[in-house]
């Protein structure tokens, strides 16, 4: 039987999921994403917006001062309580990604906020401009630093490209008011925000797509593409701040005689194991459910919403397909192996690490009865 190929996002249903590397899918929306890195990249939102909001903050006094110096006397008082109304806002936005942490949607509202707040003051200085009056020195250039500025964060294409049209639309309004929106300077203004929009989208592509890439190097185990030891405590963390937390059940699992099959079938041979086996974990678990190397010929399996009994029959399950799972070595040789497997629930309020040592003590009880066994008590 063919080893699964562990890269193969198809292969890659019960781990957190991060599909592929930097695949136009995995970049146009977060729908692939696994929880875990839509709390990274919320956390990647949430510190740009708050260092932007800053910069943004300290450079409002000296644009005030750009407002008295080129506005028209007649916008001004609108454009002062805008100011200030500004500066509170940003404050809020600061607030929020602040205080947004673990939430994907706050985090990506605070981002959009951040970049709303200017966008908004400039749309408020064109509508209070007078009639007649086109001069927009010191402010023409916001939507143009606007979209370029969609590059700064780890945007979603699609969050991008609406963000980016929306403020094409404020510019093609900047223009209708300026009276040039249909002459080639307006057309030629649109022209370039729009190119200046497609090279922001291709840096969120690039950036997005290097932040996955390496996520998952640091997440996951290079030989199965199951997540590593860390990433499994992780994971499980995050699962037990759920609200109620889910009943959680434990495999530990070792493989029997794991140095026999690499002694006498060869070292990249154990390797084939290790797949066939992480492979068929990942086919035998649920969705919600995790799977992890822990370590050499070791593997663990956290699952979710399964009482005793029923996390005892997923785990006999996968000791049964073990041994059935008929691999052929190098020499052409057919080869089985077996798995021993120690069962824990995780009983409510008790920390993971105890669930932990309580599967360990079965995993060794089960090598030490007969190997090839379930152990839950
Ligand atoms: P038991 O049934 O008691 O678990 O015996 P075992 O031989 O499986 O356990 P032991 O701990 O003695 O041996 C584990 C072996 O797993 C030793 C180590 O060389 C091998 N191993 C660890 N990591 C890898 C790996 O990535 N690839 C391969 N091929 N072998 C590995
Ligand atoms: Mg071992
Ligand atoms: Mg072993």
């Amino acid at each position: 039987m063919k080893a699964p190929d562990p890269l193969d996002p198809a292969n890659d249903l019960t781990t957190i999921k991060v599909v592929g590397l930097s695949s136009l899918r995995d970049t146009l929306t977060h729908r692939s994403h696994s929880r875990d890195f839509a709390f990274a990249r919320s956390d990647y939102l949430r510190s740009r917006v708050m260092v932007v909001c800053a910069v943004f903050l300290a450079l409002l006094p000296f644009w005030t001062l750009l407002d008295w110096a080129m506005l028209p006397q007649a916008s001004l008082p609108y454009t002062m309580w805008g100011r200030v109304v500004m500066a509170g806002l940003l404050v809020l936005v600061f607030l929020l990604a602040r205080y947004s942490k673990a939430r994907l949607q706050w985090a990506r509202l605070s981002a959009g906020l951040v970049l709303a707040t200017p966008a908004a003051f400039y749309a408020l200085v064109l509508y209070t401009l007078p009639p007649g009056e086109t001069s927009l020195i010191g402010y023409s250039f916001i939507p143009y630093m606007l979209v370029t500025m969609l590059a700064i964060f780890p945007f979603t294409l699609l969050e991008s490209a609406v963000l980016g049209l929306v403020l094409i639309g404020l510019e093609a309004y900047a223009l209708h008011v300026s009276g040039v929106l249909m002459s080639a300077t307006g057309l030629q203004a649109v022209w370039l925000l729009a190119a200046l929009l497609v090279i922001a989208i291709t840096a969120n592509y690039f950036q997005l797509g290097l932040m996955l890439r390496l996520y998952r190097e640091a997440t996951h185990d290079p030989l199965t593409g199951l997540l590593n030891r860390g990433a499994l405590m992780r994971a499980v963390e995050q699962l037990m701040l759920q609200e109620p937390a889910p009943p959680l059940a434990l495999l530990m699992m070792d493989l029997d005689h794991f140095k026999r099959l690499n002694d006498g079938h060869g070292h990249a041979f154990g390797d084939d194991v290790l797949r066939d086996f992480a492979g068929l974990l990942r086919r035998r678990l649920g969705r919600g459910d995790l799977a992890a190397r822990y370590g050499g010929e070791e593997f663990v399996a956290v699952l979710t919403g399964l009482d005793k009994e029923a996390a005892m029959a997923v785990a006999e399950d996968i000791r049964r397909q073990t041994e059935e799972s008929e691999l052929v070595d190098y020499e052409g040789q057919p080869v089985r192996y077996t798995v021993s497997i120690g069962v824990a629930t995780v009983q409510p309020g008790e920390a993971f690490h105890n669930a932990v040592v309580r599967a360990d003590n079965r995993l060794y009880e089960a090598k030490k009865t007969s190997r090839n066994c379930v152990v839950g008590v």
